[in-house]
């Protein structure tokens, strides 16, 4: 079922949009499957759960004797990322789709700096419904923005969003048209960052064709791939 999704979803996805699978509590084994079917990109959403993943395969890397075994495999992680955590996932992670304050944000570019190493974000801006998300309003992006140059560690990259979770479509629409506002707008207001902020990270199992619609470069599949989740 897994190599059967990934292969239907390849085949159906325009070129441009990258596939992250969400393994977020699926076993391992699962990632291992999804991975022989070709997938690279996982995203996971807790730093304990990350770091288990990431050390179950240097175990099973150190038990077979194969080093280089998923060498290719990146991580992305895509959940409420608390600053006394950081540890737990920069050194394994290719993106932080998650950045949602200016609080976080400082403290992965001290780390950053701490550890020589510049980290690959993008802003989570808010435009659900939801009173309980997390993200910042397009006023503060622009404010962060204007001073990006003082992150010396972070590499802004472009933006991840989320629609309002509803079974409405218009609705859907609304939120995916607004979040694609705030990147344009992004763009065009900061145009040395323009050439690297080229992600717009839109789109999960059951609105990704709606986000195809609206220019999405990165959609986030979860359930669709790997079955539902047992919270
Ligand atoms: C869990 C999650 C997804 C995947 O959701 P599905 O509906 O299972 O595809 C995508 N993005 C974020 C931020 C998530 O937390």
């Amino acid at each position: 079922m897994i190599k059967e999704t990934i292969s239907r979803l390849n085949n159906e996805l325009p070129a441009t949009v990258k596939l992250v699978a969400v393994s977020k509590f699926h076993p391992f084994e699962s990632i291992e499957e999804a991975y022989a079917a070709g997938q690279r990109i996982f995203a996971e959403s807790r730093p304990q759960e990350l770091q288990a993943k990431v050390r179950r395969l240097e175990e099973i890397r150190a038990e077979r004797g194969e080093p280089a075994y998923m060498s290719d495999i990146q991580w992305h992680f895509i959940g409420h990322l608390q600053t006394n955590k950081l540890k737990m996932v920069l050194p394994y992670v290719s993106l932080i789709q998650s950045v949602d304050s200016e609080r976080l944000l400082s403290a992965i570019d001290s780390w950053g700096a701490a550890n020589d190493k510049v980290l690959d974000v993008l802003l989570e801006p808010h435009v659900a419904a939801e009173e309980t998300k997390q993200g910042f309003s397009p006023e503060e992006i622009s404010l962060l923005l204007a001073e990006a140059g003082k992150y010396g560690h972070i590499r802004f990259k472009g933006i991840m969003g989320m629609a309002t979770f509803t079974d409405d479509e218009d609705v859907i629409r609304n939120d995916f048209a607004s979040l694609r506002t705030i990147f344009d707008r992004i763009r065009s207001d900061y145009p040395s960052l323009s050439g690297s902020f080229t992600e717009f990270s839109i789109g999960m199992s059951d609105d990704y064709p709606i986000a195809v619609g609206y220019g999405s470069t990165m959609v986030r599949i979860g359930s669709m791939i790997f079955g539902a989740r047992n919270y």
